[in-house]
């Protein structure tokens, strides 16, 4: 996923499309709602706050880095300056403790020096689309008519004479990576292939290539060779419209389910535990397990930012600021104080029986 897309930056819609009849998606979405129509429901369509981890500062200086890299011209110098590139200019490493910059500048060297990221003629970095998928009108009963339905992205690296579509990764362990199969099924790469037919209606395959760096204080490390697919015209266009089917049922739950008090009421994902507890497990557990209201965790989260920014503000300040336990801080989790009090401990904690 791209910086822009990470910060959820947006591409204009097309001229003539009325905002309040429209929906925007991405592949990213497409995962969510794949994983829990919930999840994805609280996150885009009720728009409660997603947790920030350490590891999205890190994907985001990455991927940053990488971008700064591949935009160079093929002798290395930046064409806004004239100069040669400086991949880590002032404040690059925001965020970051001095371990993670570090690690982060050897990733990238090895990336650069093994082949893996190659400065291919003609590539574009971060291509943003915004490509109409779907329009409303049939007279379902579901979903409401005269409803525009775009999809959108950025696109780490794509080479339109190759045919090829590249994204950067960067992943706690190598075991997240995925195989050569995963990647041909993985519906962000396939919607990024789609987008490139649509420019190059005359290619009949897509290459697609996941560039992972394994962001591993021990044992940090890249893929080389990298895991590389090949999506065939038909198979693309298949998923395509598979989505398409999918886009209009995210619209009928967002015009059926308006009111935030009856995620209850909106379906479980098929597989509760493989889904509550992926990537790094869904921040809404509390709400789900009736244990915190959608509210009281909207409130939670405020404060954890306030918590980070105050941190924050005390350690540029170099004094010392009291940090909730347990909020989660730039520099890794708050540790608890030496003298802990005793807390209401949720039920699902307790003991069977008590
Ligand atoms: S906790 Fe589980 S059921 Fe609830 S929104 Fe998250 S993934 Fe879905």
């Amino acid at each position: 996923m791209s910086t822009r897309e990470q910060d959820d930056h947006r591409l204009p819609l097309p001229e003539g499309y009325d905002e309040t009849r429209t929906m925007v998606l991405s592949a990213s979405q497409f995962k969510t709602f794949d994983l829990c129509k919930r999840k994805w429901w609280f996150l885009k369509c009720m728009k409660l706050p997603d947790k920030k981890s350490t590891s999205h500062v890190f994907g985001k200086a990455l991927h940053a880095a990488l971008e700064r890299w591949l935009l160079a011209d093929d002798r290395g110098i930046d064409p806004q300056t004239g100069k040669p590139v400086d991949i880590y200019p002032k404040g690059w490493s925001e965020g970051l403790t001095p371990r993670e910059a570090d690690l982060l500048q050897k990733l990238v060297a090895e990336g650069i020096s093994s082949g893996l990221i190659v400065r291919h003629p003609g590539r574009e970095i971060e291509r943003g689309f915004m490509r109409l998928f779907a329009e409303t009108g049939g007279g379902s009963k579901d979903t409401p008519d005269g409803w525009s339905i775009f999809l959108t992205g950025f696109i780490d690296l794509m080479v339109q004479d190759l045919g090829l579509i590249q994204d950067h990764k960067s992943t706690k362990s190598m075991r997240y990576a995925l195989s050569k199969n995963k990647l041909s099924k993985d519906v962000q790469m396939t919607l990024y292939a789609a987008e490139l037919l649509h420019l190059r209606p005359e290619l009949q395959e897509v290459d697609v290539q996941h560039n992972v760096f394994v962001k591993d204080m021990d044992k940090p490390r890249i893929r080389f060779p990298a895991t590389k697919a090949t999506l065939p015209r038909a198979e693309i266009e298949s998923t395509w419209s598979r989505y398409q089917g999918t886009a209009l049922e995210m619209l009928a739950l967002k015009h059926r389910w308006t009111d935030i008090n009856q995620h209850a009421l909106l379906p479980d994902p098929p597989k509760p535990a493989k889904s509550c507890n992926s990537y790094g497990g869904c921040p809404f557990q509390l709400i789900c397990g009736g244990r915190e209201t959608p509210q009281e965790y909207a409130k939670r989260m405020e404060d954890q930012v306030t918590n980070i920014f105050e941190e924050q503000l005390a350690a540029a300040k170099g004094s010392a600021v009291a940090v909730a336990p347990g909020a989660t801080s730039l520099n890794g989790p708050v540790p608890p104080p030496s003298n802990p009090q005793p807390q209401n401990v949720p039920l699902w904690w307790a003991p069977p029986g008590t």
